[in-house]
């Protein structure tokens, strides 16, 4: 193995997934739904797959998806794009990320990502030769917010720093940052004349009054940000690894170059579903939202009875917990024993992180799951009690 990637052999979600199996524990760890997408959205895609549509899709990506998400993006944000040059369909979110970081920053060079952050990124900064730089959110336990501290970030830009990835709203925290928050970092950006690159993949699963912003329809900000969403979790189908950039010409174009030799396209019937979706199953996704807001009040109430300090979360499929007032210290540790202790998965805040020692106490749980297996994980964590 190089050793760009020897940190980085086995994920935590795969480590905790197969704990949970052979525990039969309830696996909250891994952030994935436990009901299906839209059924329609399914029917166009079998159709789709049985009507042929089974050769290379376009370089760029089906064009019906990438007019949908231009339009997308213009309905919702004000954002404009031209579908042919603006928007790059890529294998999921992730891939939009690494083919970024690798068509943008030069062997060398560094690149900020906020701590805690979703895996992949450093991993993906380490194949880009490229070397990450943590800057922690700020967590406010009074308020149980994971803030953005763009005094801290301002201190962390040095000569060599290129790049900043963002993530909002923010898998592990939850946080949906507000539009003071970008503003203040998007000046920043301007002033260092860095990149962003903004996975978005969240931005529909908000709960309000939290609001998404992206960073892109912030003034100055459109030709220097590469915006990633992609649908897994938009419509529920995480196996399904449809994403797309999008941005200006230029970088779209070098993200493109990038991409073509990392997996040259993606699945196009599913491409094709995909954009059926966004046009066609806003009501659906409406309902997803309020049912996952439901969801997240009901395991933050459970985790707190059962005694952990719950920390706010105001999106996502997840919300992080305090393990401290139950008489722990060590989240990974934690993580490792609670199959055992409790018949339950999580995953420890410290692995998303260069500072294992300031996230410790937090541990992540999923809340994306039906209501009788949140139910029944509450009621297995009450042994902890
Ligand atoms: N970014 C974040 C913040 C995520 O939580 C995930 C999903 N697990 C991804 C990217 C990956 O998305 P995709 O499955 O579309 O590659
Ligand atoms: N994004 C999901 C999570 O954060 C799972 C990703 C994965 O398994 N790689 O839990």
């Amino acid at each position: 193995l190089s050793s760009r990637l020897r940190p980085f052999t086995s994920t935590i979600f795969a480590e905790m997934t197969a704990l949970a199996q052979r525990t039969g524990a309830v696996n909250l760890g891994q952030g994935f739904p436990d009901t299906d997408g839209p059924e329609r959205m399914v029917e166009v895609a079998s159709t789709a797959l049985r009507n042929g549509m089974n050769q290379y899709a376009p370089g760029p990506g089906v064009p019906e998806l990438r007019r949908a998400v231009a339009d997308h993006q213009r309905e919702r944000y004000g954002i404009d794009l031209d579908p042919d040059t603006q928007v790059l369909v890529t294998v999921g979110a992730t891939e939009a990320v690494a083919a970024s970081l690798i068509a943008l920053v030069e062997p060398g060079d560094e690149v900020l990502l906020l701590e805690p952050y979703y895996d992949s990124y450093a991993a993906a900064v380490a194949m880009a030769g490229a070397t990450r730089r943590g800057v922690p959110l700020a967590e406010d336990p009074e308020t149980g917010r994971f803030g953005l501290d763009v005094a801290a970030v301002r201190s962390a830009v040095g000569p060599r720093t290129r790049a900043l990835v963002l993530n909002t709203p923010h898998n592990p925290c939850g946080a949906v940052f507000t539009r003071e928050e970008l503003t203040a970092l998007a000046e920043l950006c301007r002033e260092r004349d860095l990149v962003v690159i903004s996975d978005e993949v969240y931005e529909h699963l908000v709960f309000a009054p939290a609001g998404h912003v992206p960073i892109a329809t912030l003034p100055g900000m459109f030709e220097r940000t590469v915006t990633i969403s992609s649908a897994g979790k938009t419509f529920s189908v995480t196996g399904w690894k449809v994403g797309w950039a999008s941005g200006p010409a230029e970088l779209v174009a070098a993200v493109r170059a990038a991409k073509q030799f990392m997996t040259f396209v993606g699945p196009g019937a599913l491409q094709f579903a995909t954009a059926h979706a966004l046009r066609e199953e806003r009501p659906w996704v409406e309902r997803l939202r309020t049912d996952l807001a439901g969801k997240q009040q009901r395991l933050a109430e459970g985790l707190a009875e059962v005694g952990f300090a719950v920390r706010r979360s105001e999106g996502t499929y997840f919300v992080c917990a305090d393990i401290r007032p139950l008489g722990f210290a060590d989240g990974l540790e934690f993580c490792r024993q609670l199959p055992e202790l409790a018949g339950v998965a999580a995953v420890p805040v410290q692995v998303f992180t260069d500072d294992p020692d300031r996230w410790r106490h937090l541990v992540r749980f999923a809340f994306c799951k039906r209501d009788e297996v949140l139910a029944e994980a509450v009621s297995r964590l009450g042994r902890l009690r």
